[in-house]
This record gives C-alpha cells, sequence and structure tokens, in this order.
C-alpha cells in the first residue's frame, strides 16, 4: 500500500535543494524510499533546479581567478566519496522493515539495536546523525507496543515521524507504513498505536517534547522523549 500522508511540498523543496539537515533529510529520504509519488515531486523539483541555474548568466570571470583555477587542473584530483543512493528503490518484503538509506544508519537488524525504555509500552532508540545548527536535533527509532497510547503533549519545536511497521491514528487521522506525519508547537496531540502489532517509527525533533495532559505536565522534568 501506498503512502497517504507525505511531507509538505515546502519539505520536499528544501530535500531537493540539499538545504534540509542531515536528520531531517534522512526521515525526508526514508519517505522517498516508500514513496514513489514524493520521489516525482522531488525529481521535478531538481529538474527545476538544474534549469534555473542554466538560465542564469555566467558572470564575466576575472583572468586572475581564471589562472588559478586552471593552476589547479594540474593539482591530484580527490577521491570521491561514495555517497549513498538517496533515491533507493522502494522496499521489498523481503529486506525487512527497515529501507535504504535508514539501513545504513542502523542495519538491519532490529534487535540489536540498543532500546531504551521511555515508558510502559514506548522504547527508543537514538539514531547518530548531525545535530544541526541548534545542536538540538535528534533522530530516533520508537517502538510503540500493540494499543499503547502516548501521552498528550506538544512540541517546543517540530517533530516529523515516519511509519516503518504497524500503525497508529492521531485524532480522526490514520497512519501506516510510508506515511509521514509533521507536528508542530500549534500541535497538542496523543498518538495511539494500532491494536494489531507493535508500530515502529523513524522520529526527528529538534526540541523536547512537552506533556499538556492533567497532573502529567509535572512530570515534563522527569521525561526522557
Ligand atoms: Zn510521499
Amino acid at each position: 500500500m501506498l503512502p497517504v500522508h507525505h511531507p509538505s511540498l515546502e519539505l520536499l523543496l528544501d530535500y531537493a535543494a540539499g538545504s534540509t539537515g542531515e536528520a531531517a533529510g534522512l526521515a525526508l529520504a526514508t519517505h522517498l524510499a516508500l514513496c514513489p509519488e514524493c520521489r516525482e515531486v522531488v525529481a521535478q523539483f531538481e529538474s527545476l533546479g538544474g534549469a534555473l541555474l542554466e538560465a542564469i548568466e555566467p558572470a564575466a570571470v576575472p583572468s586572475e581567478a581564471l589562472d588559478n583555477l586552471l593552476a589547479r587542473l594540474d593539482e591530484p584530483v580527490p577521491v570521491p566519496v561514495p555517497v549513498p543512493d538517496r533515491r533507493s528503490p522502494a522496499d521489498d518484503a523481503t529486506l525487512g522493515p527497515v529501507p535504504q538509506p535508514l539501513r545504513g544508519y542502523i542495519g538491519q537488524d532490529l534487535e540489536t539495536i540498543r532500546w531504551k525504555r521511555v515508558m510502559r509500552g514506548v522504547e527508543q532508540a537514538d539514531i547518530a546523525v548531525g545535530r544541526g545548527r541548534t545542536g538540538n536535533v535528534r533522530a530516533r527509532l520508537l517502538r510503540i507496543g500493540p494499543g499503547v497510547r502516548v501521552p498528550r503533549h506538544t512540541h517546543a519545536g517540530t517533530e516529523m515521524t515516519l511509519v516503518l511497521a504497524g500503525g497508529f491514528s492521531d485524532g480522526d487521522k490514520q497512519y501506516q507504513r510510508g506515511d509521514f506525519s509533521f507536528c508542530d508547537r500549534e500541535t497538542d496531540h496523543s498518538p495511539v498505536a494500532d491494536d494489531d502489532g507493535e508500530c515502529l517509527c523513524l522520529t526527528v525533533i529538534d526540541a523536547p517534547l512537552r506533556l499538556t495532559g492533567p497532573l502529567m505536565r509535572l512530570l515534563n522534568p522527569f521525561i526522557r522523549f
């Protein structure tokens, strides 16, 4: 089944322009691996970007700069570092729930990951990515038990969630494998995992969550989300 919930065009444009940080780029690229529709949009943005660059009149190059450039042609060429293909073909069932490029970060075997318990029925594992300009960006795997409800909370910043396996509902919206959700400080929600199995998600947040339910807000200093 193809994803129903997609990143905004603005986020896809940022991705095509290479201007997201590493963590957000990972969430978007992993969505693209599961979503032919958004791959097509990004491909169009990329070709549009290329056409715009070509349309710009080349500025006159000062002769000194040209000489420097020509001199550099004799320098040894740096060996290019292999970059994983960010538009891998869609994952197939035999490869388990983790498609590329996420697999390059966490491997394929979810059981060898060091999970930390957050609350009853919720575990998380940090993924090593750059922390972004503010140093606060975190990418994590979240594993939520069947039927478990995440306490009502809001966000001091933004939260991207990509479903890798299972599903959850959030208000009247239903999210399944490949679906992408974007929340910000306007969102106050309490997602609940589907009853029929564990829900595995990739989340990228740039600020801590804040619990908002009565009593629960007292727990804010203690939560490890
Ligand atoms: Zn999509």
